[in-house]
């Protein structure tokens, strides 16, 4: 039998449909088998390696085969491998949620478990709302969102997010939700500081909160950068300023920390950047180190006490997924916890994300890149046709996909978002490949710009 990349290829076209993706392109677009990983690498059937830029869609963080996470997880497939979590439990889902609450803002004391992100969404919004008609306000049942914003693809989910390219054609099956202009100080004047740009844009949020508080659950947002909608980025104020008017109009916040939790943006959590306690967070990807799928909600004493009630009242909250706090995948995500604790990832990450910024920040010279932005391990570059007037490029010229095809070609997965080059490594990068992967998009960027 053939194991080359393309017999392994021709049998994948024959069967898998691909996420997020035109099948079609498959007719020109290489389709990349990968046969093992190690740290920050991949590796296809012909030995050819990838660095992996984009920490294989934001989830790895301590590279592929960890051994340290590998033996965690090898450990726990010889005790158990999963076990219904309604009327039993085990030690990883209790000392996962000792450990998620011990480090998550002071009086997130309960965690509800899923297994994707978009999952926890829904699990958030329903609960939310549930949390309301169980405390007699059962008239709050919308939801206020950013425009820009990205919380996944299940129907609760992409209705609550406002990335137009996903959600559009399913508009008629989503809920109604009330949009605001989101803080991303891209848009920002000239001249005008990231802060005194994100303070302006707060006036939506408040005049959004005074007309529609008395109907609304919860404003739900992506703490700091918006990823999926473009790596745009605002400053921490917008959510002490959000903080403040959910209190004052008693409307839940939600932190989608699905993207940007676990020291993505140079923190724990990117809401301690802001020194606040949401009232729901969300979280996965990074929670089992990228290693199998789980996600959790964190919420507080009082949510949970809303819902804590004779049964007959019909107030518990019956939402359920077959595989709720697989045991492996918190095994993995205790291990995760565990590097975290004992290696100093948050320190090491700050020399790590300044190489990468200052590498990055050459990139800002080019007459195609309008701005180079940074949170954190975090680092975009947003292309533009006309960088004084901070004219995109048409979407359909997908210039984006020039990039990641030459990266391919250079060995490094770059996997741009319409016209933004972003890099997001695992925490295990070297500063010899993050000057690589710097140095690759920088021709990638060359060759997609020049005609
Ligand atoms: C990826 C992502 C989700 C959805 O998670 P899935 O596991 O892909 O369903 C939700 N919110 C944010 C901010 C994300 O980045």
């Amino acid at each position: 039998m053939r194991t080359d990349n393309a017999a392994y290829v021709e049998r994948d076209l024959a069967h898998v449909w691909h996420p997020c993706t035109q099948m079609k392109d498959h007719e020109h677009v290489p389709l990349i088998p990968i046969r093992r990983g190690e740290g920050a690498w991949l590796e296809d059937f012909e030995g050819k390696r990838y660095l992996d830029a984009i920490s294989s869609w934001w989830v790895n963080l301590f590279g592929h085969a960890n051994p340290r996470i590998n033996a965690a997880v090898r450990a726990q497939l010889e005790r158990l491998e999963q076990v219904i979590l309604a009327g039993f439990t085990h030690e990883p889902v209790i000392r996962l949620s000792e450990a998620l609450t011990a480090v998550a803002p002071a009086g997130l004391t309960r965690c509800f478990y899923a297994d994707n992100g978009s999952s926890a969404v829904e699990v958030a919004v329903k609960m939310s709302f549930h949390y309301w008609r169980n405390v007699g306000r059962g008239e709050k049942r919308r939801f206020i969102t950013l425009s820009n914003s990205y919380h996944g693809e299940t129907l609760g989910a992409l209705a609550v997010g406002n990335v137009e390219l996903y959600k559009d054609i399913y508009q008629p099956l989503l809920m109604d939700v009330i949009t605001v202009p989101s803080p991303d100080c891209y848009e920002r004047d000239s001249g005008e500081s990231w802060a005194e740009h994100t303070r302006r844009k707060f006036v939506h949020m408040e005049a959004a909160l005074q007309r529609h508080a008395h109907e609304t659950a919860a404003v739900i947002l992506e703490p700091l950068v918006q990823c999926a909608g473009g790596m745009r980025m605002y400053d921490p104020v917008y959510l002490t300023l959000l903080r403040a008017a959910c209190d004052r109009h008693q409307v839940h916040l939600i932190a989608d920390e699905i993207a940007v939790g676990f020291g993505r943006t140079g923190t724990m959590f990117a809401c301690e950047q802001a020194g606040i306690r949401p009232d729901l967070m969300c979280l996965s990807k990074g929670l089992t180190a990228g290693y199998l799928p789980l996600s959790a909600v964190l919420t507080t004493e009082p949510v949970y006490a809303a819902f804590y009630d004779e049964y007959v009242t019909l107030n518990a909250f019956l939402h359920s997924h077959s595989f709720t706090g697989n045991p492996l995948a918190c095994s993995a995500a205790l291990a995760c916890l565990e590097i975290f604790r004992s290696d100093g990832v948050l320190e090491r990450n700050r020399a790590l994300s300044a190489r990468l910024g200052e590498r990055a920040r050459a990139l800002q010279d080019h007459p195609h890149v309008a701005e180079v932005r940074q949170r954190g391990m975090i680092v975009a570059a947003e292309l533009v046709r006309d960088k004084a007037a901070r004219e995109p490029y048409p979407w359909q010229q997908r210039r984006g996909l020039a990039i990641y095809r030459h990266a391919l070609s250079r060995g490094v997965l770059l996997r741009p978002v319409g016209n933004v080059v972003y890099f997001m490594p695992p925490y295990v990068i070297t500063p010899e490949e993050i000057d690589l992967m710097v140095e690759v998009a920088r021709e990638g960027i060359e060759l997609a710009t020049c005609a």
